[in-house]
């Protein structure tokens, strides 16, 4: 089986409500889809995602991509291509096939071409992950922040993430009663800073969120990505609350951490290839894993085929609305499509919807 075709969307998905944290708010998604096609008709999917800034007019999209990727795919058999292990140097790093639309949509090819689901070809056995509700929710008032918990609420996650680092403590304090207010006490609740903070004020507002009643699971990226020093020093210092990051670090910036005893749940992303690799080497150094939030929530795969994934983020966002059948989220758990490949399948009358070619 080999890719002969290709198809590019270039969408324009407004967000329901406005998403952020301490350092960034943004109303818009610009999606890109890449379909390839093979000769015997399979079609595998990938996505991209621009928060925010308009992504370059379908035209140019067209141009970068048959440049840059077109000349590696054209002909290729697809699992060949997503289990390749390449070693570029110079000029090259940064470049090559594997960008997280293409190995999306090589996996989905492979996997359907085997007829068994995504998590399945990984290694997986069980199609259902324990996910958390995660609010995105920095610039939210409190009464929308208060409506999107209670949506969150129905999936019947017994943990949430909500956003913090407000220069002001009582901000962060008010927002965690809030969560209690709604939620009650019997759910995990984890914070993300987003790299607003110091070791020493990480400190101070973990002790001040504690005296005030609220435990928390984990705090997430509380300082600047690359302090392995200052994430050590909070993984000693911090008895209960488990520090997770590496979501803002690639492959050796993670490695760092591990080495440097400087993560307790360390956090991976979008790439199946980099993210097994990731977890692989977390397992050496006995730290689980979160899966943060994925494109249409296709880390469910990968999450499902690890053998110690802590939590998959979920935030309900309008990415799914793109899916003929989306990634179902319930009784707390996301569970991979039992279909073959990734199990999303593109809904023409959406693409028509939100497509921007211009
Ligand atoms: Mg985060």
């Amino acid at each position: 089986m080999n890719i002969t075709n290709y198809q590019i969307h270039r969408l324009h998905l407004p967000l329901r409500e406005p998403i952020g944290d301490s350092q960034v708010h943004f109303t818009d998604h610009w999606i890109t889809a890449i379909e390839l096609v093979c000769d015997n008709g399979l079609k595998g999917v990938g996505f991209d995602c621009q928060q925010g800034l308009p992504t370059a007019r379908l035209t140019s999209l067209r141009e970068q991509f048959e440049y840059a990727l077109w000349p590696s795919l054209a002909q290729a058999d697809p699992l060949s291509l997503a289990m390749r292990i390449q070693r570029p140097r110079g000029g090259n790093v940064g470049c090559g096939f594997r960008t997280v639309p293409i190995e999306t949509a090589l996996w989905d090819l492979a996997s359907k071409q085997a007829q068994v689901p995504l998590f399945q070809l990984l290694g997986g056995t069980d199609p259902q992950v324990r996910a958390y509700g995660s609010t995105l929710d920095f610039h939210l008032n409190d009464n929308d922040f208060r409506t999107k918990l209670e949506r969150l609420q129905r999936y019947g996650f017994s943990a949430f993430k909500i956003k913090v680092g407000h220069p002001d403590l009582s901000w962060d304090l008010k927002r965690l009663q809030l969560v209690r207010d709604v939620l009650g006490s019997d759910v995990n609740l984890m914070v993300d800073a987003n790299e607003a903070w110091s070791v020493k004020e990480t400190l101070k507002r973990l002790h001040a969120y504690q005296n005030a009643g609220h435990e928390i699971f984990w705090i997430e990226d509380p300082i600047t990505r690359e302090d392995y020093t200052g994430y050590a020093r909070l993984c000693s210092e911090l008895e209960s609350t488990r520090v997770n990051t590496g979501e803002y670090l690639n492959i050796s910036g993670k490695r760092q951490l591990l080495v440097s005893g400087a993560v307790d749940v360390l956090n991976i992303h979008n790439s199946i290839h980099e993210g097994r690799f990731a977890a692989t080497l977390a397992g050496e150094f006995g730290v689980p894993v979160s899966l943060g939030n994925t494109l249409l929530e296709l880390g469910v795969h990968l999450a499902a085929s690890l053998p110690e994934c802590l939590y998959l983020e979920y935030s309900d966002l309008i990415w799914n609305d793109l899916a003929i059948e989306p990634i179902q989220v319930e009784q707390g758990c996301a569970w991979a499509p039992l279909r073959p490949g990734h199990g999303i399948e593109l809904d023409p009358d959406k693409l028509a919807f939100y497509a921007k070619p211009q």
